[in-house]
């Protein structure tokens, strides 16, 4: 992954500044922070989402995370934002996954900005029902992205489109 950016930073090539590191996974400081002491949490092994990631590994990953957002409260931070994107549409810019750590503190003017939607009661409830229906899926995201799709021309069609919903487009078509 020559072209990526933050395997270019991992890899020590383009400088950075590093707060954590160990075997799997560096945290640095953002050039365009938030706040001071603004932090990105990345696996050092190039993947594009946490459905990549090994389930020691986002052990890992949230305990390292936890150790931040406290290091970053003995800063002196008031409150801690986690901020994960994944896919496009989320606002992932970068194609190595990664996660903000973001200091607030009073005052700050850092806003996560939605203007909420009104829903009636049967739509929530359809919205429970087929979100619950699917959610044993991401509970074995490595059995359901490491399953070669051309070997399976016997899957029912309703779990095609399960898998299509859980793995996520837009990684199939190379933009990733
Ligand atoms: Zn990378």
């Amino acid at each position: 992954m020559e072209q990526c950016l933050f395997c270019n930073i991992i890899a020590g090539k383009i400088p950075s500044y590093k707060v954590y590191e160990d075997n799997s996974f560096v945290a640095i400081l953002d050039i365009n922070p938030a706040n001071p002491g603004h932090l990105v949490l990345l696996p050092k092994a190039h993947m594009s989402s946490l459905m990549e990631m090994s389930e020691q590994d986002m052990f890992k990953f949230f305990t390292i995370a936890r150790a931040l957002s406290l290091s970053l409260l003995e800063f002196g931070a008031e409150g801690v934002n986690f901020l994960y994107a994944m896919g496009e549409t989320a606002g992932q810019r970068s194609p190595h996954m990664l996660m903000h750590i973001i200091p607030r503190y009073k005052n700050d003017k850092v806003k996560f900005v939605w203007e909420p939607k009104k829903f009636s009661e049967e739509e929530f409830k359809t919205q429970q029902q087929k979100i619950s229906s699917l959610i044993y899926k991401g509970a074995q995201p490595q059995q359901q992205t490491s399953t070669p799709q051309p070997q399976q021309p016997t899957q029912a069609p309703q779990e095609k489109q399960e898998k299509k919903i859980y793995t996520l487009e837009p990684r199939q078509g190379g933009y990733w």
